[in-house]
């Protein structure tokens, strides 16, 4: 069972006023756009002098989820003409990169004729596309090459774009041949080298020593250039995982913030350092709300049939995780009463597959109540195949003025909780109550 789960007011009442509007049994996000804002200040304030923040956002790219960080992020970090459209549409006209595997001439030009940052180059063949097309334009283009550095066994996660064989990046013993080819490009100008090496890092200390790993090779990448001076930006990407098992413990951002900060302060010529986070940006501020329509025993085993699933919300499909399910009853003045069991949390979908959780200790539930699962705010609608069996999509609710005061960013409060916790019990205090 998950602990320390909270639904803010502003949501839970959002929760309710749709509900009542609504004639069928609800399916529906909900989005924290207050929590967001804070989590983005948080991250942002935590950053050593001179490192860059942008968001990458693919996590999640409606307008208000993008129109609440844009003003406090350094940019915005795309992979698609259509995230290109996203972007520009933004009400806070922000700089933006545009990276990843596969780019179209088009999406290229358009970039370009859209004010581009910087490309994140993926391989040579792009690099020639990419000259070409600068100079039927006449523009001339700062680049970074993302690498496919070979990385060390240990640094292995669930999800490796690098030190591996993948589709992205360019090979790190052929760094200096692509060096050479931008050198070599009279519209390309290169600026500096991207990596983005894994999703989901759950550990401070094993990305810190990533990242020192990257900053022990930038003098030698560097110097491959025929100009060195002019090559100073190091992208590090994003990665930042989130514990959507246990909620109250969250990466130390500010831990590797704090040591990035002094491995750069010890550099003769230290980079500047860019991330580009999407997950650990915009998970914490997503909630989606489904009506149980059923309930039934099979071979001993519980099942809560809900509105939705996971052509909704994919995620713990995606992961093969259990996510945590906060329980709303119908009648609230029953919460915690009834009969307590294991559930299987399932959708709609006649798929045995459609499962967003195994094994929820839960009290007293019945058709009608709510569940809630939190933690749903990247990754989770935009990854799913939502038009599977031709269920309507589900609405998503934007919650909030950005600009209204959240008390702190949702992750680091939470993890900042459980470092309160772990002090308290070894003074042998009874542990926090949750928030709320
Ligand atoms: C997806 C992606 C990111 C963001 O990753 P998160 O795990 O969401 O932080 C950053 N950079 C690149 C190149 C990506 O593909």
């Amino acid at each position: 069972m998950a602990e320390s789960l909270s639904i803010p007011d502003r949501i839970r009442d959002a929760i309710n006023a749709h509900r009542q509007a609504c004639d069928e049994p609800m399916a529906a996000f909900f989005y924290d756009l207050p929590a967001l804002a804070a989590q983005g200040r948080a991250l942002k304030a935590a950053l050593p002098p001179g490192v860059e923040l942008y968001y990458a956002i693919k996590a999640n790219s409606e307008a208000a989820i993008i129109d609440t960080l844009a003003p406090i992020v350094d940019g915005l970090e795309l992979s698609s003409g259509g995230e290109i459209e996203r972007a520009c549409a933004c009400s806070t006209p922000r700089p933006w990169v545009l990276s990843g595997p596969g780019k179209l001439d088009s999406d290229m030009r358009e970039a370009m004729m859209r004010g581009v940052e910087a490309f994140h180059v993926e391989s040579l063949g792009e690099v020639e596309r990419l000259q070409a097309i600068a100079a039927s334009l006449d523009s001339h283009q700062p680049v970074l090459l993302r690498i496919n550095p070979a990385l060390p066994e240990a640094f292995s996660s669930r999800l490796r774009m690098a030190g591996t064989a993948t589709p992205f990046g360019i090979d790190e013993t052929q760094l200096s041949e692509a060096v050479q080819a931008v050198d070599a490009a009279p519209n390309l100008r290169l600026v500096g080298f991207h990596i983005h090496a894994m999703s989901h890092q759950a550990c401070e200390r094993r990305h810190q020593r990533l990242l020192a790993t990257y900053l022990e090779r930038w003098p030698h990448w560097r110097a491959l250039a025929s100009d060195p001076e002019r090559v100073t930006q190091l992208n590090v990407g994003g990665g930042i995982g989130v514990n959507y098992l246990r909620p109250s413990e969250q990466f130390d951002w500010p831990g590797l913030c704090q040591a990035l900060g002094q491995q750069l302060a010890a550099m003769p010529e230290p980079p500047r350092v860019r991330f580009e986070i999407g997950r650990f940006l915009s998970a914490f501020c997503g909630y989606y709300a489904i009506e149980v329509l059923d309930t039934k025993i099979s071979h001993g085993e519980g099942f809560l049939v809900c509105r939705g699933g996971t052509h909704q919300f994919r995620l713990p499909a995606a992961q093969g995780h259990d996510h945590p399910v906060i329980h709303l009853p119908r009648d609230s003045q029953r919460a915690g009463e009834g009969e307590r069991r294991p559930w299987t949390v399932v959708g709609q979908l006649c798929t045995p597959k459609d499962v967003l959780s195994r094994k929820q200790e839960l009290s007293g539930v019945a058709v009608g109540d709510l569940l809630v699962l939190p933690l749903a705010g990247a990754y989770g609608y935009n990854i799913s195949h939502a038009d599977f069996l031709c269920h309507p999509r589900p609405e998503q609710r934007f919650v909030g003025d950005p600009l209204q005061e959240a008390p702190d960013g949702i992750g680091l409060c939470h993890a900042r909780d459980a470092r309160e916790r772990h002090e308290g019990e070894s003074k042998g205090q009874r542990p926090a109550e949750p928030l709320r």
